[in-house]
């Protein structure tokens, strides 16, 4: 399933969180509106798979905005309701409450994202989200109990976060049992509060090789409590890029993720062979995965000692890494 997203950028936010700016996120300055939801639909019924895809309200606080505005994006969307698999909106954790969930019911929404971003309450602060982490458990609490589909959404390298802290933040995520997460390292924008912090010397953002690292041990702990993690990393957009001064930012950063993944299970496959020649099998699916991006996974082991040729094996799961054989130099 994917989604049809309409960015209602800031829509609700009562204050700017140090690292957000959805303008440069979402490509978008204006307030979204009920005419800006139609034409999007509209375009959408042009994919012959549409009834697949959800309406997806995302880039600000959603139920935070005024009733009137949300229910003018809602009401937009009735007339289409048969040619979509629901709703899914992101909202804050301090926003959500029964009166609201009630109200999203009449609209179809199913499935409800939270930003929980950190469950350290001092990352939270210093990052000015302007909630907890015990919001976040109350909210994700609810919106289950309401029978909405739970989604989490959680950054790394965030100011004052430490790897410690990100993965205590996954371990509590993962006790909340969502359906689905989003993991975003953290991208210093053009703008941000974070932005004046990187120039002045007080925040060291995460390099792309950290936030990898970071992220390809995060996801293993999501799939194993079988929560599917739909998007690592922002959007590849030319608003980002033009506009991120620091920080980790890759338009494929799930791949490297997987590729670093893939790197790990082949090492810890060879370690203490004789360096040489040797043939690696992995799941059809993963061979460019195995190679990682540019063959970089291959030249690594290459420089470790082993000449290395992939070949599919169908019978083999994702990190799965059997050695085959030893070739002759
Ligand atoms: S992170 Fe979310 S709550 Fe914070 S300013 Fe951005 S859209 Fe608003």
């Amino acid at each position: 399933m994917s989604n049809v997203a309409i960015f209602a950028a800031h829509e609700g936010c009562p204050q700017h969180c140090s690292f957000c700016n959805q303008h440069v996120i979402a490509g978008q300055q204006k307030k979204v509106c009920a005419e800006d939801v139609t034409a999007a639909l509209q375009i959408a019924l042009q994919n012959p798979r549409h009834r697949e895809n959800q309406i997806a309200f995302f880039g600000g606080s959603f139920t935070a905005m005024e009733k009137r505005d949300m229910q003018e994006l809602l009401e937009a969307t009735v007339p289409f309701r048969a040619q979509f698999a629901g709703i899914r909106i992101s909202t804050r954790p301090d926003a959500v409450n029964t009166d609201i969930l009630a109200f999203l019911k009449q609209y179809d929404v199913r499935a409800i994202e939270l930003g929980a971003q950190s469950m350290d309450d001092t990352v939270l602060a210093l990052n000015r989200r302007g909630h907890t982490a015990a919001d976040v458990v109350r909210a994700a609490e609810l919106i289950k109990a309401e029978g909405f589909e739970l989604g989490l959404q959680m950054m790394t390298g965030l100011y004052g976060d430490s790897p410690q802290k990100t993965f205590a933040t996954a371990r509590q995520l993962i006790a909340l049992q969502p359906a689905t997460v989003r993991i975003y390292p953290t991208v210093v924008l053009e703008g941000t509060e974070l932005d004046g912090l990187y120039q002045a010397g007080l925040f060291i953002p995460q390099s792309l090789e950290q936030a990898v690292e970071e992220c390809a041990a995060l996801m293993p702990l999501f799939e194993q409590a079988g929560i599917r993690i739909i998007r690592m990393g922002l959007h590849d957009s030319e608003e980002v890029k033009g506009k991120r001064t620091a920080g980790a930012y890759h338009p494929a950063f799930r791949e490297l993720c997987q590729a670093k993944r893939y790197f790990e299970a082949a090492s810890a496959a060879l370690e203490g062979l004789p360096h040489g020649s040797y043939v690696l099998a992995v799941g059809s699916k993963y061979l460019s995965q195995m190679a990682g991006q540019k063959k970089e996974n291959l030249r690594k082991l290459q420089a470790q000692g082993y000449q290395v040729k992939i070949i599919p094996d169908a019978a083999l799961s994702a990190y799965q890494v059997k050695i085959v054989n030893r070739e002759q130099d």
